[in-house]
């Protein structure tokens, strides 16, 4: 800009008496500092302006060269930024007006210029170009801001018709600033709520109405022109004017779509399996919550499955991980087919899964979906080329019987699938208060066993057997004992099935074997003859693949010979999958190893397997035998078991024997061999010694 002062003026007047008075006029107001330049054409005082600056430019709009507004107009290219103050005669002031508009800041009219008001009027037109360039520059700097953020700006008047709209605002909206300007608001911004569609009050007229910053409501939808929908965020202010009088508004706005589709993608996420895409841990627990606020509500129920596959390890051992989650997502379609749309199927993880049943009328209603389930989970599932069969385990539990909220429902549900399982594949089972403290006395009990081998607090003690006959030790029967760190002893109906569940069966019974073994060939050794050690055997143990390899294994390292071991099996044992029992116990008893049934008579009651299998005594279970002297049909039972046993050519053995009247019973029946707290109870290695030498 120029020196933006009256120091230095430029005259362009043709006319030499003009300027001669204007000159006079300077002088006379004492203004003698003052350095007038006097031009007579437009062209020279381009060449001037062109190398010098001046405070403010004085122009006759008749000129040799150029007159009128043309005059204005070169002048003020020729120096955009000096003021321009025009000299007019009286009878063309309407063109000096109009001059206002293409650069000049002021006229004056020749021969009406009072000398005091030139200076004044000079300093005015200065101090207006000023405003003007700032104004401009302010202008230009809000121009570009708003052309260059990414957010959408529109700006309205006090009724809320559009005043402007920057670059995005168009793009957003699809409407153009000249389209808009002037119209209501609500053409060009159209916004609805996300879920309900119903339109959202205009946020402007709010921030009109209530002079205040504000924001549009959350899951706000903008419908541009093309019917293209943008989640948006907003902000919305009011304008004012110097008064503070209110003069309209202005919204920001910009496109959340994605940063909402994030966040809505990692909404999903928290709450989704991965693999399945149902609901997971999460979710269901929310759901079942909801469902259990409903149920109060309405007075119905709500039921809760928990499903465990059985089986799925082996398959993803055996044909791979990816043929192992195509069988998850099968099983989950199914799952999701035998429920109704309110109900809620969700993945645990692992091989878990839990169904949510709403508005449950009765306990039935659970069952008849269990049912439905198990069945659905069972039938084939073809995947690459193979026929894959799964089973399943299903616990239920109830609302409001078995928990009151969500957590204790889903834990009770899984409470009872453990008792399915134990009750055998493919079942179902109602959740039952008892369960739990079983549960909970089962979890630290398994706890404290992790560590029992290693810290040797498993003990053997030993029960001998004795000849009825002749009332000599025939051999001994080991029992496992427990001293619990803090309970003292467990007894083994506590903790072997726990054993079982957990897996520890394998090392547990091994080392038994292998004590019981290592004790024999000790007493046979010290010549304390022993004619047989029994040990007991569960059914998971003989099960195992490794079962017999492991027993010669430890006949070998023990030395004892074979013959003097017996295996004492219970019947159940050995009635599932006949075929492979009878090739283990054919192969026991060609290595001479004995094999008892114990507590035989509580079991199943097909009694054909006596006759197919190498077996080499029974034992007669304790609660028939305890019993012989009171009860006249357990007398029958005993007799008729003693005399099949020796039909078929088996050692008779009776379990629990504790009165010389019930021994005397069993000499009568000529039964073998006796057991019980009659003869000794089970004692350890050393007491047990004794007993022999005292023989
Ligand atoms: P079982 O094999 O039938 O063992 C006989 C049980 O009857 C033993 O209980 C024994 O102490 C008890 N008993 C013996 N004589 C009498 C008597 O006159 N009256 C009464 N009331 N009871 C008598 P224990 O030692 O508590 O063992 C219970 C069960 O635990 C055993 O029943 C057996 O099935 C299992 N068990 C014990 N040790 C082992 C083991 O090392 N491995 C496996 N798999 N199971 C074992
Ligand atoms: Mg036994
Ligand atoms: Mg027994």
């Amino acid at each position: 800009m120029s020196k933006q002062s009256i120091e230095t003026v430029l005259l362009i007047e043709d006319n030499f008496g003009d300027a001669r008075l204007l000159r006079e006029m300077f002088n006379e107001q004492g203004s003698h500092d003052i350095e007038l330049t006097h031009v007579e054409c437009i062209s020279d005082a381009e060449k001037y302006l062109a190398e010098r600056a001046v405070g403010i430019v004085l122009l006759d709009l008749g000129l040799p060269d150029v007159q009128g507004l043309e005059a204005v107009r070169r002048a003020h290219a020729a120096a955009p930024h000096i003021p321009l103050v025009v000299l007019s005669g009286l009878d063309d002031e309407s063109m000096a007006v109009q001059a206002l508009q293409v650069g000049a800041q002021d006229y004056l009219i020749k021969g009406q210029i009072a000398p005091r008001e030139l200076l004044r009027a000079l300093r005015y037109a200065i101090e207006r170009k000023i405003i003007e360039e700032t104004l401009f520059a302010e202008k230009e700097r809000v121009q570009v801001t708003l052309d260059c953020i990414s957010d959408a700006v529109i700006c309205t008047d006090i009724s809320g018709n559009i005043t402007f709209l920057n670059l995005v605002a168009e793009k957003m909206t699809g409407w153009s600033l000249q389209e808009t300007v002037g119209r209501p608001m609500a053409e060009a911004f159209r916004t609805v709520d996300i879920t309900s569609r119903d339109p959202i009050p205009n946020s402007m007229e709010r921030a009109v109405e209530q002079d205040r910053t504000g924001h549009l409501p959350l899951n706000c939808i903008l419908i541009r022109r093309d019917g293209f929908e943008i989640h948006i965020e907003d902000s919305v202010g009011s304008i004012h004017d110097r008064q503070g009088q209110l003069t309209g508004a202005v919204i920001v706005f910009r496109d959340v779509s994605v940063a909402r589709a994030m966040t809505q993608q990692m909404a999903y996420s928290a709450q989704h399996d991965f693999l399945t895409g149902l609901p997971n841990r999460l979710l269901l627990s929310d759901r079942v919550s909801q469902s259990i606020a409903l149920a109060r509500r309405h007075l119905c129920q709500v039921a809760v499955l928990f499903l465990d596959l059985d089986g799925l390890k082996h398959i993803n051992d055996s044909l791979g991980h990816s043929i192992g989650d195509k069988l998850l997502q099968s099983i989950a379609k199914r799952l999701v087919n035998c429920v109704r749309a309110p109900d809620t199927v969700s993945r645990q993880g692992g091989d878990e899964f839990v169904v949510l049943l709403q508005e449950v009328q009765q306990a039935e209603d659970a069952a008849i979906t269990a049912r439905r389930v198990l069945q659905a989970v069972a039938e084939p599932h073809s995947i690459d080329q193979h026929d894959l069969h799964v089973t399943s385990s299903m616990g239920v539990s109830v609302y409001p019987d078995d928990g009151l909220d969500a957590e204790t429902l889903i834990k009770n549900a899984d409470t009872a699938m453990y008792q399915a399982k134990e009750n055998g594949r493919q079942s179902y089972q109602f959740f039952r208060p008892a369960m739990n403290a079983r549960a909970v006395e089962q979890h630290s009990i398994e706890e404290h066993l992790r560590c029992a081998l290693e810290r040797q607090e498993l003990a053997l003690h030993y029960q001998p057997k004795i000849d009825v006959k002749t009332r000599a030790i025939t051999g001994a029967e080991a029992l496992v004992r427990w001293t619990h760190p803090t309970r003292g002893s467990v007894a083994p109906a506590q903790f072997i099935p726990v054993v079982e569940d957990c897996g520890l069966i394998l090392p547990v019974g091994g080392w038994v074997l292998r004590e019981a073994c290592a004790q024999a060939r000790a007493w046979m050794d010290a010549d304390l003859p022993v004619k047989s050690m029994a040990v007991n055997v569960s059914a998971i143990q003989f099960r195992d693949e490794n079962f017999l390899e492991d027993l010669f294994a430890i006949l070998s390292e023990t030395g004892l010979d074979p013959r003097l071991l017996e295996l004492e099996l219970t019947e159940s044992v050995l009635m599932k999958r006949v075929e492979s029992t009878a090739s283990i116990l054919q192969t026991l008893r060609e290595r001479g190893v004995q094999v008892a049934v114990d507590d035989f008579g509580t079991g199943y009651s097909s009694l054909s397997y006596l006759y197919k299998f190498p077996l080499d005594a029974l034992k007669i279970d304790q609660s028939f035998v305890r019993q012989i002297t009171t009860t006249p049909d357990e007398t029958t039972i005993v007799s008729a078991i003693i005399s099949m046993g020796r039909s078929l050519k088996l050692r008779v053995v009776a379990e629990g024997v504790e009165t010389p009247e019930v021994l005397a019973f069993l000499q009568a029946r000529e039964c073998d061999e006796a057991q019980g707290y009659y003869f000794s109870h089970p004692v350890p290695a050393q007491q047990f010694a004794r007993l022999l030498e005292a023989q």
